[in-house]
């Protein structure tokens, strides 16, 4: 431990972000570096509290308290304060494959449980990670590892989200032919199509994918599995076969008027979105330029699509959430470590409160029906107010508030309201067996149903976290090189 009074002396530094006013006429990362400095300050906060809650990495009343991965958090802090960066970075490559990754977007369980936030604000422990591992690219650092024994196992990984390609980086670094299929025509899946440019920028992934190859690993893109390659002709080909193919089946909304033009998923909208940008930077076709826009669905996701309609220019936006507004501070059933489940406003939401002068988000509110103009195009929404209750077995039931009827004026309608799992025409092809859109596959063992078939990350637990996919690739390329060679050297994360 670095300074034994830091906690108590320094003060926590928050991210430091573009004005809102400003970023919102571009797509590049809002949030700024901190100076070597500030970082230095910020370790030195660390308590070093013997029980580190900060790394725990389980989940507390159905979300993740600490750190996943078991990042060695308080070790990094202090090589840090002292200014021992490379070995900072040597401590944190241990544990997490990518974390220019998690350092940018992750939603940082690990601070919610730091235990200085029992009663001031957290350690800044992801801007501290995302500052190591920045450090050690610009650095020259970070050089393709190579790998000396090659083991003559093929392993082929069906999809390249973050749960594929730490899945990939383990398995190659253990010396096995390692290929990834991918889908579309970029590698990355939702760190590349999914999660915006402003939050994440696309030269941060391809960086890392170049890395991979350097090291062995092979990337085929634009092809599908099961459509392009049969399942059978992938088990023939490979001695074993890893299914990352992530929770991508939106969930829809049912309702009158869901055919009307100008309705559409969130993936569909985010998708477009980075796709313009990266291949001429052309206005997409869905686009909010001077429309009216809701997104249905209060999560993340929705965030997301607030965000691109703020940069699209749309001329008004609001975000529809069915549970009611979180609450200022910690509630008794809310306590520390548990993650915090207090209200806050995301990038988008400061965003759209900068430009309309108040938080879009709408809480406990249903839509009801699409309401179509002449041609076809939807045109507004109507909806009523809801009210969260405990109905007599003690669950939590929605109940309409009557007389609450509202109307609201939309020419976009993206709806954000959840995934439904991994798409089933692969898993038929393979006879995979799946519960509600997850594949069955045990956390710690993670084989399927099929022989040398292996799953992970959001196909195998639905849509999680990036560090949660990481500690699943990690774990998965454990059981895989186990299967392979009957035992593994492999660090495993050890999560339950
Ligand atoms: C809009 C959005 C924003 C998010 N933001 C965050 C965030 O800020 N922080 C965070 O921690 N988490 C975030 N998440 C969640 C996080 O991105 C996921 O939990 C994580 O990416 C899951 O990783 P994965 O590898 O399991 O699957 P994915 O990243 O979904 O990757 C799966 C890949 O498999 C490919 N694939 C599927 N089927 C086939 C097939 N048959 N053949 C070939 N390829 C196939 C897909 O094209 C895709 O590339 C976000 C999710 C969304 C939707
Ligand atoms: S990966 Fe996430 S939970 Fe783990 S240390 Fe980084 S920010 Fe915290």
């Amino acid at each position: 431990m670095g300074k034994p009074t830091g906690f108590i002396e320094i003060n926590r530094k928050e991210a430091i972000e573009r004005e809102p006013s400003e970023r919102i006429h571009d797509m590049n990362e809002y949030k700024e570096r901190f100076s070597d400095e500030d970082m230095k300050e910020q370790g030195a906060r660390c308590m070093d509290c013997a029980t580190p809650f900060c790394h725990i990495g389980m989940d507390i009343d159905g979300a993740t308290s600490g750190c996943p991965i078991h990042n060695l958090i308080p070790e990094w802090n202090d090589l840090v304060y002292k200014g021992q960066w490379k070995e900072a970075l040597r401590r944190l490559e241990q544990t997490n494959n990518f974390p220019e990754f998690t350092g940018r977007v992750c939603p940082a369980p690990c601070e919610g449980s730091c235990t200085v936030a029992i009663n001031d604000p957290a350690v800044a422990i992801k801007n501290i990670e995302r500052a190591i591992i920045d450090k050690g690219f610009e650095k020259g650092w970070i050089k393709p590892r190579e790998v000396e024994y090659r083991t003559g196992k093929t392993v082929a990984i069906v999809g390249s989200g973050p749960a594929g390609l730490a899945a990939a980086d383990q398995l190659n670094q253990a010396g096995h032919t390692v290929t990834v299929y991918e889908r579309s025509d970029r590698a990355g899946g939702l760190l590349m199509y999914g999660i915006p440019n402003m939050k994440l920028e696309k030269d941060v992934v391809t960086r890392r994918v170049r890395l991979l190859k350097a090291e062995g690993i092979s990337f085929i893109l634009n092809t599908e599995i099961g459509k392009d390659i049969s399942a059978d002709a992938l088990r023939e080909n490979y001695d074993s076969v890893i299914l990352c193919t992530g929770s991508q089946k939106p969930r829809d909304l049912p309702i009158q008027g869901r055919q009307s033009k100008g309705i559409h998923f969130a993936m569909d909208y985010l998708t477009e979105s980075t796709e313009s940008l990266l291949n001429d930077n052309t206005e997409p076709e869905i686009t909010a330029k001077g429309k009216d826009v809701i997104v249905i669905g209060g999560g993340d996701t929705g965030a997301d699509c607030v965000a691109t309609a703020m940069r699209q220019g749309a001329k008004s936006v609001n975000q529809f959430a069915i549970n009611p507004q979180l609450p200022l501070k910690r509630t008794e059933d809310n306590l520390w470590p548990a993650f915090p489940k207090v209200y806050s406003l995301e990038y988008a939401h400061k965003e759209a409160k900068e430009v309309f002068g108040e938080d879009i988000r709408q809480h406990a509110i249903q839509t009801k029906a699409f309401i179509t103009d002449g041609q076809d195009g939807v045109q507004a929404l109507y909806t009523v107010d809801m009210e969260k209750q405990k109905n007599d077995k003690g669950l939590f039931v929605y109940d309409e508030k009557k007389g609450t009827e509202e109307v609201w004026p939309a020419q976009l309608v993206i709806i954000a309201i959840g995934f439904e799992g991994t798409e089933s025409p692969l898993l038929d092809q393979f006879g995979i067996s799946s519960t509600k859109g997850r594949i069955d596959a045990e956390y710690g063992d993670f084989s399927t149903n099929i022989e040398g078939v292996f799953a992970a990350g959001d196909a195998r637990r639905g849509q999680s976290l990036i560090v949660w996919a990481i500690n699943e690739g990690r774990e998965v390329a454990c059981s895989v090189d186990e299967y392979l060679q009957g035992v593994t050297s492999l660090p495993t994360v050890q999560t339950v």
